[in-house]
């Protein structure tokens, strides 16, 4: 069979631990024998981000912007047993949170649905997918602990040097305060982002803030989506078929309990650091999310949403059989290399990352699956296959997908 070719590198960002190992399981056995593969490959391992100083962090987000597709692997982000382990020069900042810095965008994550994983709410019929805004709010808050009568101010002393005050509380005794901020463009990069991710999925948008108590800093966030909404998508939306829905963030948490799916849920930046994490194990497993960041100004990395999988990689290194699930970082190359066909206009590309993700469905739907899934599955009698036994079980269901 003639190997299906590619025009323009992806930008290959290698990672740590399981997952590395993975990494070259897929790329062997279920790309490299089928396609011509382009990529331009960074190493973000631990020990050569250490190397470069991280340097390499940075330049694989350049790549990505030059580029426009990138796609990730699991990276460990350093604590200080980690800095140990290693012998790190200094604790890095997490790849993840360098990548975004430089990027700038919004993190969509989906379940991937299968037969016999069932999601443990009943009406959940197609998957629901997460946006988060990844900047500001709580997570870039200002705290004080206040220990005792007193009163706090909101002081904001413009560049010319005027004031405008507003009083926080009036403490007759202790108490604690916290100051929020975001930034207007980046509320506006989020809107876009998932205005034309929703375009790109023809699904519905859902948009929820509380804006009824929060009259000046949540509604602001409504304020954005709705008038970029009614300048830029409307029409847009109107004919893809899809619709724009804002509602408030308890209502909307209640009618997602009781939809059939299908939509994308946009959520400032903790609700969808919490709700992410309530969809993700009511749809089974976090290793059966895709993840993908994208830009406002169209750049997408794609990744797993778990991490490096640092247990079953110490079982691995003493020579012990690893049962790992390689589902998510398989669905992160069929994901960048789905849009590197549809950007280059290279259709076999993007037939071929379809055929990857069905015949990955197949595999688990026919019972071959990872403990993990086998834990879970409402499969009768579903065969727990080692980290390599099911990767080469989809590689021969993808070999008769391709004919
Ligand atoms: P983790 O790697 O997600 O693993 C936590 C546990 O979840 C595993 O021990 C395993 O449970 C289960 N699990 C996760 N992924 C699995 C898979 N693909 N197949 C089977 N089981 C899976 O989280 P962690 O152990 O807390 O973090 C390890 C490292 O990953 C850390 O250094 C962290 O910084 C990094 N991390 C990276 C990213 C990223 O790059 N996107 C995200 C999160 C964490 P059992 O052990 O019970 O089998
Ligand atoms: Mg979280």
């Amino acid at each position: 069979m003639e190997k299906i070719t590619m025009t323009t590198p992806l930008v290959e960002m290698d990672g740590d631990e399981m997952t590395r190992i993975l990494w070259k399981m897929i790329k062997d056995e279920l790309l490299l024998p089928f396609i011509d593969l382009k990529t331009e490959y960074y190493d973000l391992g631990l020990k050569h981000r250490d190397e470069t100083d991280d340097q390499v962090t940075v330049d694989a987000s350049n790549a990505t912007k030059k580029y426009g597709v990138a796609v990730k692997c699991a990276t460990i982000t350093p604590n200080a047993a980690r800095v140990e382990e290693y012998g790190l020069k200094k604790m890095y900042k997490s790849p993840n949170g360098t990548i975004r810095a430089i990027l700038d965008g919004t993190v969509f994550r989906a379940p991937i649905i299968v037969k016999g994983i069932e999601p443990n709410v009943k009406t959940w019929e197609k998957p629901i997918t997460i946006a988060r805004h990844a900047y500001g709010d709580v997570y870039r808050a200002t705290e004080m602990k206040i220990d005792g009568p007193g009163k706090v101010e909101l002081v904001y002393t413009r560049a010319d040097g005027s004031e405008e005050r507003a009083l926080v509380h009036e403490f007759d005794g202790p108490g604690v305060v916290q100051g929020q901020h975001n930034l207007l463009s980046s509320i506006e990069s989020f809107a876009r982002s998932c205005f034309t991710f929703a375009l790109e999925k023809k699904q519905d948008l859902w948009f929820a803030t509380k804006d009824t108590i929060s009259k000046k800093y949540d509604h602001t966030f409504k304020d954005v989506f709705a008038d970029l909404y009614e300048k830029e998508y409307k029409q847009k939306f109107e004919q893809a078929g899809i619709t724009y829905f804002y509602t408030l963030i308890d209502d909307a948490v209640a009618r997602v309990m009781k939809s059939h799916g299908g939509f994308i849920w946009a959520c400032k930046n903790y609700d969808g650091d919490v709700m992410s994490d309530m969809l993700s194990s009511a749809f089974g497993s976090l290793a059966m999310m895709t993840s993908v960041l994208v830009s406002p100004q169209g750049y997408y990395e794609f990744e797993a949403a778990h991490g490096t999988v640092q247990r079953h990689y110490y079982k691995y290194l003493k020579g012990e059989e690893t049962s790992t699930n390689s589902v998510a970082t398989i669905f992160a190359w069929s994901g960048a290399l789905r849009k590197r066909g549809q950007m280059d206009g290279l259709p076999d590309l993007v037939r071929f990352a379809d055929a990857l993700e069905k015949a990955t469905i197949e595999t688990i739907e026919s019972g071959k699956m990872t403990g993990d899934l086998a834990l879970i599955t409402t499969l009768p009698n579903p065969t727990k296959l080692n980290s390599k036994d099911f990767i080469l079980a989809i590689r021969e269901n993808l070999e008769k997908e391709l004919g």
